[in-house]
């Protein structure tokens, strides 16, 4: 018998607002346009807008902390002899499983040249080749040699870094660190006019920003997973708040995991990447045996697609009840590879494992987040004033599986573009004739209350194992419906809980998120590219939902 979903119970009350009080006692401000996270999609948005904009952007743990900080392996773009966008659009096109966004791809394929150029303007330190050209190497799933790096596997941190100079230097541009977008506020007409924030102190303040143009560029949800590759602060509230104000989302059941990281978290659930860039070099998996297995998988073996090598892994480790398998990069000697992967082979050198020596020990964890808020080409989400980039936005340029090192190209593409577009737009935010409507508030039925202490941990922790164990690598309909209940449950109980911090806001957010992403996966039935249903083995029930 079909369970009843949480509504049609009664006991799922979405909030419109997480905070309950009195809007028009807390302090305003206002500004052309607010960006809400400073990864690569938020630096390069921002350093597009039109100087004589005022723009404010937040984040919740300094310029230091995001996903793009820790990117390794590179940036996609076709730029090598030999390559073209039409090759790129079509491996990613295959990777995607043939769900992705046709014009979205072409735009990213085509105009991702130049944002590499404008990179390098911009004092990149990319790797260059002995001629002086850009040095490119190849992950999975790519057939030609297109990722762009510097220092070996810290492109990341270079790229990310040499933006935030950048943007120090931009008086119009003001930074407002360890604040936390909350909500979108929405004015009578029911387009986005601010942000609700809270700072990340405990117990935090209330504020409101209001601004014109709203770009949404806080990341993805690895917080939802126990382990995962990403940053702390992608707890999927950008995803949640969108979800509170009505803005449409799209492909939120693929989740990307990838096949290679140090198997053991850190206290906050984050694993160490092995970039796929290894396997570029000539890393073989092995299993407990030392027996190559993918080959056996896949005719691109070890450059399969990242869902199909992390299945594959996955099957390894159930079958022979082992906690990972071994990725073997021995056969390259130990200058190349202190050279070529400086952080891989320094983390692992602490960690007691010499990889010019040993193998690697692995395992797939989360990693991508293919689902967002859903966007045109430009970045505009569904709601007027509301638009989105990088991670935490869906164009559809990844279909059902994000292609290897195409997302920081997508931050650069969809960012540039949106800044384009705001800057097109002639009125500025003293033009702004609509007020923040909060009548949205009133639709909480319930007292707000404090929970015991631990309590919030609790419910994140379970959070993360309901995900882990219904959404990860294998779900099915049995899966999915028990993970929707449990939620449910969990919203309930978060409904009616006082938000003073940052660690119960992003528990709040990520409930929400998990909500959505459960349903989504419900929706699919048929498995196709990341989103994989044990009840569907064959993808014969796969459909375009
Ligand atoms: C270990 C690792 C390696 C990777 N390697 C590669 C690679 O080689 N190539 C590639 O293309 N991709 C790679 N990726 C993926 C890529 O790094 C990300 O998809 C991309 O950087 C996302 O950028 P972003 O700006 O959208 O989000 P992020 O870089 O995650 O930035 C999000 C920002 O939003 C802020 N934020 C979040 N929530 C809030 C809130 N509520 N209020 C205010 N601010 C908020 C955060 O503080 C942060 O500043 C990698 C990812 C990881 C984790």
């Amino acid at each position: 018998m079909p369970r009843m979903n949480e509504e049609s119970r009664g006991v799922f009350i979405m909030r419109r607002y997480l905070w309950q009080g009195d809007f028009s006692k807390l302090p305003q401000t206002r500004c052309d346009v607010v960006v809400i996270g400073t990864g690569l999609a938020g630096l390069y948005t921002a350093l597009h807008l039109d100087p004589a904009l005022q723009v404010v952007l937040l984040n919740k743990n300094g310029l230091d902390e995001s996903n793009s900080m820790y990117a390794q392996g590179g940036i996609a773009a076709a730029i090598a002899p030999g390559d073209s966008p039409a090759q790129h659009f079509e491996d990613s096109w295959v990777a995607g499983a043939g769900l992705n966004n046709p014009s979205a791809l072409q735009v990213l394929v085509q105009e991702g040249p130049s944002d590499i150029r404008q990179l390098r303007d911009w004092g990149v330190p990319f790797d260059l080749d002995s001629q002086g050209c850009l040095s490119v190497t190849r992950e999975g799933a790519h057939h030609r040699n297109r990722i762009v790096h510097c220092h070996g596997d810290a492109t990341g941190l270079y790229v990310t870094s040499t933006l935030a100079d950048r943007l120090r230097s931009q008086t119009n541009c003001q930074l407002l660190e360890k604040t936390c977008l909350v909500d979108f506020l929405t004015d009578e007409q029911d387009a986005v006019c601010g942000i609700l924030t809270l700072t990340a102190d405990n117990p935090g303040q209330y504020a409101i920003i209001l601004a014109r143009h709203v770009i949404l560029a806080s990341g993805g949800i690895g917080g939802l997973y126990p382990r995962t590759t990403n940053a702390a602060t992608a707890t999927g509230d950008g995803l949640a708040a969108a979800l509170r104000c009505g803005a449409e989302t799209a492909d939120l059941e693929f989740v990307q995991f990838h096949p290679t990281a140090l198997p053991w978290p850190d206290a906050q659930g984050r694993c160490f990447l092995i970039s796929e860039a290894v396997r570029g070099e000539g890393g073989i998996l092995r299993n407990h045996k030392g027996k190559a297995f993918m080959a056996l998988e896949h005719p691109q073996a070890d450059l399969a697609p990242r869902d199909i090598v992390s299945r594959a892994i996955y099957r390894q480790m159930l079958e022979n009840g082992i906690e990972h398998v071994w990725l073997d990069i021995t056969h390259r000697d130990r200058d190349f590879l202190m050279k070529r992967f400086p952080t891989i082979y320094e983390t692992c050198a602490r960690r007691g494992i010499d990889i010019a020596t040993q193998w690697i020990p692995v395992s797939p964890v989360q990693h991508y987040y293919m689902g967002g808020v859903r966007t045109d080409i430009d970045g505009r989400t569904t709601k007027t004033g509301l638009w989105a980039c990088g991670e935490a936005a869906c164009t559809g340029i990844y279909g059902a599986n994000r292609l290897a090192s195409n997302s920081l190209l997508e931050c650069l593409v969809f960012g540039r573009r949106i800044a384009q577009a705001i800057n097109h737009q002639p009125t500025k935010f003293s033009s702004l004739t609509g007020q923040p409507d909060f009548s949205g508030q009133l639709r909480l039925v319930r007292p707000i209350l404090d929970l015991p202490a631990g309590r919030v941990q609790t419910i994140r922790l379970q959070i993360r194992q309901i995900m882990d164990r219904h959404c990860g690598i294998l779900r099915n309909q049995e899966g999915l419906e028990l993970a929707a209940e449990q939620l449910g449950d969990i919203i309930q109980e978060l409904a009616a809980v006082r938000i003073q911090d940052r660690f119960t806001l992003e528990t709040c957010q990520m409930a929400t998120a998990a909500k959505a992403i459960i349903q989504a996966a419900m929706a699919r039935t048929g498995s196709v590219g990341a989103h994989f249903r044990t009840d569907d083995p064959a993808g014969k029930l796969n459909s375009v939902v």
